[in-house]
């Protein structure tokens, strides 16, 4: 049986930052399996917002997690396209979500105003501002706004990037740092060892590690389901959909509404319980197209030429889970949505925790166990 340090199980954004942190911290021999079947695209189906607002207003840790981990957007872009050379398309122009109507612009104060107490109390900053209709409108001079929206949002501290470059950075990043990625080979089973390490299964034989980090998405219910371990993931649909390409116009990102470097814009905003069916509905094409086009009625003059749906992992109070099983401590579980944001810290904190170098005070409020009844 071959033998290495950590074995990261599943490469989408979750597990390839995880596995990028991990040979950064110097952890030794680090691989990384992923069974690439065509239907787990959320890595790359998604919105590819780097963005903190207005997350964690009844969660406050997740509300400073996500804000630390904007934080070091930036830095962490310019790290990751010197170390595998791509270009993650990383625009910092900022972002907002936009109101429809008084009443609607008055809950986004109100969160406003608790988001910056939660942020303050733990010494962070929450540049986030309330926007009228006017100044909405001067920010984005080449677009007209509908007549219902009322003003915004407003943070200049958050961006976008493109989901394919950056996941196709974290895999690469971490091989040219030492590490082994394997696509297309599925992990059938972690099984602790008496000497306290772990077997991992594969189609493709299998290998004896210190650690194993389990962050396969969806996959990760049934590997945990094997060792006794309840994983409290639900999938949650949403679906996107993509215009003809077009001259720039929309300077920053919009909550549903993006313009990509490329000129097409995306939207999306769907959220449906349906299992872990991936396609497409009218229903929600025409509900999203709706919407974004009382933000932007010239959207409606745009073909859209594609559309897709992905499985979000989502978890019972929208933060993430960072855990060690109880009973099988060299076996940790990353799981949970908003993995492009928080790409960062999970690099950076949860590879540090992993490794027993340093422990973030707000991992332990991000355990599987919080979900027990
Ligand atoms: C419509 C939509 C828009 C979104 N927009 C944003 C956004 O703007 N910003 C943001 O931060 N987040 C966004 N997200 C969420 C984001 O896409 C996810 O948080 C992220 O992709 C999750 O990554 P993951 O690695 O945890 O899971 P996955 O991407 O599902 O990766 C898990 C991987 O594990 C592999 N795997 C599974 N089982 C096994 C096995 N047994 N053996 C080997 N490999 C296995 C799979 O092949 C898969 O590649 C959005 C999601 C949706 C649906």
């Amino acid at each position: 049986m071959k033998k290495v340090d950590i074995i990261v199980v599943g490469g989408g954004l979750s597990g390839a930052a995880i596995a990028l942190g991990l040979v950064r911290e110097g952890a030794g021999k680090v691989m990384m399996f992923d069974e690439q079947l065509p239907t787990q695209r959320l890595s790359r189906g998604n919105f590819g917002l780097t963005w903190f607002m207005p997350k964690g207003a009844n969660n406050p840790v997740y509300a400073r997690w996500s804000r630390m981990s904007t934080m070091m957007w930036p830095e962490f872009a310019a790290k990751l396209e010197e170390d595998s050379g791509y270009d993650v398309e990383l625009e910092w122009n900022g972002g907002a979500m936009h109101a429809i109507g008084e009443d609607q612009f008055k809950a986004y104060a109100d969160s406003v105003q608790t988001l910056t107490k939660i942020c303050s109390d733990d010494g962070l900053d929450y540049p986030v501002r309330m926007v009228d209709r006017d100044e909405f409108a001067s920010m984005i001079p080449d677009m007209k706004l509908g007549d219902e929206v009322s003003g915004a949002m407003y943070s200049a501290d958050q961006g976008h990037v493109n989901p394919l470059p950056l996941l196709g950075a974290l895999r690469c990043a971490f091989q040219n740092k030492g590490g082994t990625y394997f696509g297309g080979l599925s992990v059938s089973a972690v099984e602790p060892n008496n000497d306290g390490t772990a077997t991992v299964r594969t189609s493709k034989g299998n290998y004896q590690c210190s650690k194993v980090v389990v962050a396969a998405g969806h996959g990760s219910t049934r590997l945990l389901a094997k060792l006794g371990e309840k994983l409290h993931i639900y999938p949650l649909r949403g679906q996107l959909m993509v215009t003809e390409r077009v001259k720039r116009v929309l300077r920053f990102p919009i909550l549903s509404v993006r313009q990509t470097m490329d000129g097409t814009f995306m939207l999306g905003l769907s959220t449906e319980d349906t299992g872990h069916d991936i396609r497409v509905t009218t229903e929600a094409m025409k509900s999203q197209a709706t919407g974004a086009i009382k933000l932007f009625p010239e959207l409606a003059k745009l073909n859209w030429v594609r559309g897709w749906g992905a499985i979000r992992v989502m978890t019972g109070d929208g933060s993430p889970i960072y855990d060690r099983l109880p009973e099988h401590k060299n076996i940790y579980v990353i799981a949970g949505h908003s993995a492009v944001t928080l790409t960062p810290v999970i690099s950076k904190h949860v590879a540090a925790w992993i490794l027993e170098k340093d422990e973030a005070p707000q991992i332990s409020h991000f355990s599987n166990g919080r979900f027990n009844v």
